[in-house]
């Protein structure tokens, strides 16, 4: 019971009622002004302590990443790359060696010496379908490190319609569920890089838009800066919240077809015979001038100095020849055949496909000139049937494909018509 005669005073602090300026009572004590705002102070930092734990809650993965890319050398690089990747194996020498010292490079960047390691962004010129995006996705899976994919058509410079090029690391944000840790060492995959090349070789453009400026607003962020990102992407505005990110330890691929390169580098040639045998440039033979591009072809394909200069490493695929397709099909770790026999496994059922099947599809995607791709669309033209019907039939225990059936199956859909073409 409260004593009437007493003075009413805040139970916390004892503040009495004639020097508070409100006291609020409750069922059994009092609470000044001062004491409310002190526990709503209180609750608002824990609360936001609570929601810092609860980054890593959600992305435990890679919390564990942000703190260490798993370190490997680059031959055990390479060998993961391998399992994953056929062929291509002086892209992925190359590229295991430009990986491991930029994280080397990461790890010790506290380090007192003088000498400054430079970022080792990469560039990587193929044919579509070589294995561009493969190697760097399994880079980054082998490493542990959050990563993402953008194409770098999506991009315009600021002011036109499009996204701005910071919108790639809202990307890798969200790829590690907003752990700036992580993203910080993440890695990043530009797509079609080709694509912003710059065209005024065209004497009928006369103002660059598309290119230059996106080349332009590139060069910052690949060789390393504080990066105002938009949380959810797209354009900012001037009422969005943004998160600062350092893009000093992500690594840069950019990967590009650079359809129409090899002139550049049959003139090159021509031009600096010195070093090369006869053999090697009297005829243009696209796989044997790839094999030779230098940044200088880069550039006079139309991509800036100044950017060429941010991704010091430069590196070729080789198209794939049937070989390496009919290698594709069932080698990997993740092989396609693999994934369809998983597929059936999951309904009880065991696929099984005979050899000159397996070639039969290769040698579709060879005629069909469809590349890596092309195998995939083949087999779900091939299997589709298949995958529709056995869910429904419970005595379903074997799947034989074999080559009568496939070219039946194959002849049905629209691919066929490639044929002709
Ligand atoms: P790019 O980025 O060069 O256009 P991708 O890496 O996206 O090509 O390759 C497309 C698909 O082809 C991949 O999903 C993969 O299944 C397959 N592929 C291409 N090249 C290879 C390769 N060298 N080894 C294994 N699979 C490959």
């Amino acid at each position: 019971m409260k004593n009437k005669t007493k003075e009413a005073q805040c139970s916390f602090c004892h503040k009495p009622k004639s020097d508070a300026l409100l006291l609020i009572s409750g069922i059994d004590g009092y609470i000044c002004e001062t004491c409310v705002e002190q526990a709503h102070n209180i609750l608002n930092e824990e609360l936001e302590l609570e929601s810092k734990k609860e980054i890593p809650k959600t992305s435990k993965e890679v919390k564990k990443s942000s703190s260490k890319p798993h370190m490997i050398t680059p031959m055990e690089i390479k060998n993961h790359l391998d399992e994953y990747v056929v062929g291509q194996d002086e892209t992925k020498k190359i590229l295991a060696v430009a990986v491991y010292n930029h994280y080397k490079r990461v790890m010790q960047e506290k380090s007192t010496d003088e000498v400054e390691i430079e970022k080792s962004n990469v560039i990587l010129v193929g044919q579509t379908g070589t294995g561009k995006t493969l190697l760097a996705k399994t880079i980054a899976k082998v490493l542990n490190v959050p990563f993402t994919i953008v194409d770098a058509t999506v991009f315009t410079e600021a002011g036109y319609v499009g996204e701005d090029v910071e919108s790639m690391l809202t990307r890798l944000l969200q790829a590690c569920d907003y752990n700036v840790e992580a993203a910080e060492k993440g890695i990043v995959y530009i797509d079609e890089i080709d694509k912003i090349a710059r065209k005024s070789d065209n004497p009928s453009i006369t103002r660059d838009v598309s290119g230059e400026g996106v080349q332009q607003a590139l060069l910052k962020m690949l060789e390393g800066t504080d990066v105002l990102v938009p949380p959810q992407g797209g354009r900012k505005h001037p009422e969005q919240k943004l998160i600062k990110i350092n893009s000093k330890n992500i690594l840069f691929i950019c990967g590009g077809a650079f359809d129409g390169v090899e002139k550049h580098i049959a003139r090159r040639i021509n031009t600096h015979v010195i070093g090369f045998g006869n053999d090697e440039h009297k005829e243009i033979d696209r796989d044997d001038l790839l094999r030779y591009v230098s940044h200088h072809d880069l550039k006079s394909f139309g991509l800036i100095p100044e950017l060429l200069g941010r991704m010091p490493v430069l590196t070729y695929l080789q198209p794939l020849d049937r070989a390496t397709l009919r290698l594709i099909l069932t080698e990997p770790k993740n092989a396609l055949i693999r994934q369809y026999k998983k597929l059936f496994d999951f309904e009880g059922i065991e696929l099984k496909v005979d050899e000159p099947t397996l070639d039969f599809i290769v040698d579709k995607a060879v005629e069909y000139n469809l590349g890596a791709r092309g195998l995939r669309s083949i087999c779900e033209a091939i299997m589709t049937d298949a995958m529709f019907e056995f869910p429904s039939k419970k005595n379903v225990k074997k799947f034989d494909l074999t080559l009568d059936y496939a070219k039946s199956k194959l002849s049905k859909t629209k691919l066929a018509s490639l044929s002709a073409a």
